[in-house]
Parts: structure tokens; C-alpha cells; sequence
């Protein structure tokens, strides 16, 4: 997690800046707390990017979720149907 000299606070990698620094002060953080500081900071650029952004713009859910979306509300239908007719 990096840490903020100058704030003397650590931040979680989703409320620092997109480009690493300390929303407060502006610091880069990350450099000299641990020696492989280049593998802590690369998921928060990730972070920061957004899951969308690295989707891409035609990101849609894929088909076999659709598949499952449409089998389960014919099975809740089915079930629906089946209650009504108990009663
Ligand atoms: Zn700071």
C-alpha cells in the first residue's frame, strides 16, 4: 500500500490520482517504500483506468450469459405456472 511522507498516510490504490501522485500533496508515491515498488504501482494504473475503459467501448455481456438470463426466466415462468395451477 503507498504511503505519503509528507501526509504520513497511506493511501489505497483507488483513492490515489490517475497518475499515481497523493491526492493531497501531489507526491509520487510508491517509489521509495518497498524495492519493487514497479509491481505494487502497476495494478493501480489498472485501477485508475477503470474496468470499462480497458473493456473497451463495445464491451457487452457475452452470450452464454444470455443464454442463462433467458433459461432462468423460462424456469421462473414454468415455476409461476405450476403454482398457479395448485392453487
Ligand atoms: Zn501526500
Amino acid at each position: 500500500m503507498p504511503f505519503c511522507e509528507d501526509c504520513a498516510k497511506y493511501w489505497a490504490p483507488s483513492a490515489m490520482n490517475d497518475d499515481g501522485t497523493c491526492p493531497t500533496c501531489a507526491r509520487v508515491l510508491g517509489s521509495q517504500s518497498t524495492p519493487n515498488a514497479s509491481r505494487t504501482v502497476a495494478p493501480t494504473s489498472i485501477n485508475a483506468k477503470g474496468l470499462r475503459e480497458l473493456a473497451g467501448k463495445d464491451a457487452k455481456a457475452p452470450w452464454h450469459f444470455k443464454l442463462l438470463v433467458v433459461a432462468l426466466i423460462a424456469y421462473l415462468g414454468w415455476r409461476l405456472v405450476s403454482l398457479i395451477g395448485l392453487v
